[in-house]
């Protein structure tokens, strides 16, 4: 076996991330340690793939016997159709960000769900089972955390979008999976949702980089015994994560969420145990 990037050769097996744009991403910083760490002769790259050549780049993971990808924005609804297979989840969301090359049949998981649920476990050890949930935004994230939030059985979920239909269409897709109690309501009752709920999930880009101090809620709302999942991170805390510690809630900003995912991601092309505080520690202090 080789470390990655030291000793790449005609053996090396290749992942990567598909997105568009793709420079930012950590994935490559965390699959990489975890090569290293557990000893694979494997290498994770970032592939930027813009809408038109997704479909060659799919074909290309069968045609390169690559184990398998991660696809992010704003791929991953559209990828989820090119599947030869799509794990119940993954189309219970609409969305796929793990493929798994099978011999050469791909299969698609979503593994946001379980990186968000293991989140919330990471600020609540009981999970979400029976609390009232808010979730703000409605977009492919918003998806994944109800998804989780019904797993969970969450006891109910408000989801508040700036788009209200978008609000109401991720509300009817969740009865559709079974969910009795998803309600949208509109921006100008965040603040009532907000005091009211157990738990609160950021899943908009608010507050994403961290130097931008902004929330997508009045964080004057917040009290202590809720909890909050920031989807957002940056190199400094969330202005949510940090106004909700400041007033006694339990707080959890996005990068909780991004290698709680990734480890999934990782058993699942590896079928190893991930080694998660080695992937903590690859963004918490750049470790490369
Ligand atoms: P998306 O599909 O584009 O949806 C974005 C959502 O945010 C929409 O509901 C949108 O509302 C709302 N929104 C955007 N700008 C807003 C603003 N200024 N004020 C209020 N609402 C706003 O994106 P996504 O894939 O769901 O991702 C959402 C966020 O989650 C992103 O920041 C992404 O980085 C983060 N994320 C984090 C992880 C992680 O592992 N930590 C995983 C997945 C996603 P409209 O419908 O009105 O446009």
């Amino acid at each position: 076996m080789q470390a990655p990037g030291s000793g790449i050769n005609a053996q090396t097996g290749l992942i990567g991330v598909i997105g568009h744009p793709v420079g930012h991403s950590l994935s490559p910083l965390i699959h990489n340690a975890a090569f290293r760490h557990d000893g694979l002769d494997m290498v994770y790259l970032a592939f930027d793939v813009p809408p038109n050549l997704l479909g060659s780049a799919v074909e290309g993971i069968r045609a390169l016997d690559m184990r398998g990808a991660n696809v992010t924005v704003p791929h991953k609804e559209t990828v989820l159709h090119l599947m030869d297979e799509v794990d119940t989840l993954a189309g219970r969301v609409g969305a796929v960000n793990t493929i798994v090359n099978e011999q050469g049949q791909l299969v698609g998981y979503n593994t946001d769900v379980s990186g968000f649920v293991a989140a919330v476990h990471s600020v609540l050890p009981q999970g979400a089972r029976g609390l009232s949930c808010l979730v703000v935004g409605a977009g492919g994230a918003a998806r994944a955390v109800v998804a989780g939030l019904f797993e969970e059985e969450a006891q109910t979920i408000v989801v508040c979008n700036r788009t209200p239909a978008r609000a109401r269409s991720l509300c009817e897709a969740a009865a559709a999976w079974g969910a009795t109690s998803c309600e949208a309501i509109d921006y100008d009752h965040i603040a009532e949702a907000a005091t009211a709920a157990h738990l609160i999930v950021n899943a908009t880009p608010v507050g994403l980089g961290g130097a931008v101090k902004d929330s997508p809620l009045p964080v004057d709302t917040i009290h202590g015994g809720q909890a909050v999942v920031d989807l957002a991170y940056g190199a400094c805390e969330t202005m949510l994560v940090e106004a909700a510690r400041g007033r006694g809630a339990v707080a959890v900003d996005g990068k909780e969420m991004l290698i709680m995912q990734a480890a999934s991601s990782y058993g699942l092309w590896t079928g190893l145990q991930p080694p998660i505080e080695v992937m903590r520690r690859s963004i918490e202090y750049g470790e490369r």
